[in-house]
């Protein structure tokens, strides 16, 4: 790097079980191992936001320490973050609402912070570093504990007029036959097609008896969706009819959106796209059966995230973006994007 290269930011990725950081540099490599720490959850259920500066200290202050100028916070949360304050406004999976995270971390550390959600980030790291670099129009998925992403158009990050664009896994499917979701409906696509409505589905057909090798994997009744994954490895029919419809439904959904915006790249990302290394490649293949035009049947690609964990790239690259390391026309259109800082 040479000398007038900006100093690597820290990075952080908070999840729904699991907590990540690395300092990540503007050239998009990591400074040093990533390191992962369990989230750990009160007893009311949700995540104590102190316990979580209590992780992080010791990688802020060893960041601190070989930083030639003042350190730099990039976090990316699961869950709806006001961008502007930093503000964590609804993350279900740590019990957060209206949290003001990005300030907390900002007063604790004494140190400039943006944040945002993570399927904001990750978008945001594929069109820096990954497989969205110079494309014009083009979208984040996520499939794991829940569903959604994050849209890229017309050049930049788009939010839409709340910054809450991108929620295509609350498209609602089927409000009566459909499961309560997170976001407080029922029957939205993510009910149908996240891990635990495969482990959902998993599970009734275990209670059902219909699969002697999902009864082999289950642990004190319990099926996971890791179980059911395996299972399909094992030849099960039940797991493979499941996981089979879950794809035929994100086809739907994400061939819809392609439909309606004629992006020609979708980069999926999140633990289900994870569990089995066919999954994106299936989407890829059985999407073409729902996009209306020939433009799209040919040149639409669907692909796996470039990163090891984009949502932890992009908490580093939102905060270069915003020092103008990247264009700043890459982020949402008329915001005024800013660290949240100490005077
Ligand atoms: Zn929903």
């Amino acid at each position: 790097m040479s000398a007038t290269a900006p100093d690597p930011v820290l990075a952080i990725d908070i999840g729904g079980t699991s907590l990540r950081l690395a300092l990540i540099s503007a050239e998009g490599d990591t400074i040093g191992d990533i390191t992962r720490h369990d989230v750990r959850f009160a007893a009311d259920g949700c995540a104590d936001p102190g316990a979580m500066l209590g992780l992080m200290a010791p990688h802020v202050e060893a960041a601190q320490m070989r930083a030639q100028s003042e350190l730099r916070i990039g976090i990316s949360l699961c869950g709806n973050v006001d961008l502007l304050s930093g503000d964590a406004i609804l993350v279900p999976n740590l019990g957060w609402r209206n949290v003001p995270f990005g300030r907390l971390v900002s007063e604790h550390f004494q140190a400039p912070v943006c944040v945002a959600t993570d399927v904001r980030q990750a978008a945001l790291a594929e069109a820096i570093w990954g497989a969205g670099r110079g494309v014009r129009n083009f979208a984040w998925a996520t499939v794991g504990t829940g569903y959604g992403g994050y849209l890229f158009l017309n050049g930049r990050l788009y939010g839409g007029a709340h910054g809450f664009a991108g929620n295509f896994g609350h498209m609602t499917l089927d409000e009566r036959k459909g499961f309560p979701c997170g976001c407080g409906r029922r029957g939205c696509f993510e009910t149908f097609v996240a891990g635990p409505a495969l482990a959902r589905a998993g599970q009734a057909a275990h209670d059902a008896g219909d699969s002697a090798i999902l009864a082999s994997l289950a642990e004190d009744g319990i099926i996971s969706t890791r179980a059911v994954f395996r299972a399909i490895e094992l030849g099960d029919a039940a797991a493979t009819q499941i996981v089979n419809d879950a794809i035929r439904l994100i086809c739907i959904n994400l061939g819809g959106m392609v439909n309606t915006l004629d992006i020609d790249l979708i980069v999926m990302g999140g633990g289900v796209t994870e569990a089995a290394p066919w999954f994106v490649e299936r989407v890829n293949a059985d999407i073409r059966a729902y996009l209306m035009t020939v433009e799209a049947q040919s040149n639409l690609r669907v692909l796996r995230e470039s990163m090891p964990n984009a949502a932890l790239w992009g908490a580093a690259a939102h905060v270069f973006a915003v020092e103008g390391v990247f264009p700043r026309d890459l982020l949402e259109e008329g915001l005024d994007h800013r660290v949240i800082g100490v005077e």
